[in-house]
């Protein structure tokens, strides 16, 4: 018997105990995204910018909303007045651009830096010495309306488990490397297929979609 969303939440929340679930509403209807709310979730995820914008104007605005998704520069002005943090940060312009249009807002918008961990090609994201690059540079220190949370990855979607957490692994040690001095308290890793392994691994959040409303 399929469980309702409700109940999908409750279990996975019970597995993960202090980690943060974000529910990945990509694709899924404001009906689907009103019974995640009327389970009493507030953390939301999506992937493409104008879905994120149409539903956040549409849904009660107590909603936390996380953009995961590959972010174009020319979009970031649509998001900025209320994104509550960016996790796929993979470039220092673009970055730029963020602190720019958080100024504009008055606020300061948290973010993650994506990192590339899996061996796929397709995925975005810095090499560990592209982070360690932007980290020591100048032209971070000299923005002001951002504030860098902790890392991201995503894993190779394969049904290797010794690979996936290989991948987390390397992820967690970057994230540990950097996390004291520059006050992190963030690593989202882990999604539908493979949360177990992150959590195992040190994860602080992870984004789940199919599991919960399939
Ligand atoms: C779609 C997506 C998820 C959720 O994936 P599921 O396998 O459906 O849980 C998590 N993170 C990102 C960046 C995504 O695009």
């Amino acid at each position: 018997m399929p469980h309702s969303i409700c109940e999908n939440i409750k279990q996975i929340e019970l597995e993960i105990g202090n980690t943060q679930l974000v529910v990945v509403s990509k694709y899924r209807s404001i009906a689907e995204l009103e019974k995640v709310y009327e389970c009493g979730h507030r953390h939301f995820g999506e992937n493409r910018v104008q879905e994120l914008v149409e539903k956040q104007g549409i849904l009660p605005k107590d909603i936390n909303w996380h953009a995961i998704g590959h972010l174009q520069s020319n979009k970031v002005k649509y998001i900025a007045p209320f994104v509550c943090l960016i996790h796929s940060i993979d470039s220092i312009k673009l970055l730029k651009v963020v602190d720019k249009e958080a100024k504009k807002n008055n606020r300061i918008i948290p973010f993650l830096f994506q990192l590339h961990i899996a061996a796929e090609e397709t995925k975005f994201g810095l090499s560990s010495d592209e982070l360690a690059n932007i980290l020591s540079s100048s032209e971070l220190k000299e923005l002001t309306n951002v504030q860098c949370k902790g890392v991201m990855g995503m894993a190779t979607n394969t049904l290797d488990r010794k690979q996936v957490e290989t991948e987390f692994k390397h992820l967690s040690k970057i994230y540990l490397k950097y996390k004291e001095e520059n006050d992190w308290d963030t690593l989202s890793m882990g999604m539908s297929g493979d949360y177990t392994i992150a959590t195992n691994h040190g994860s602080t959040m992870i984004r789940i979609g199919s599991k919960i409303f399939n």
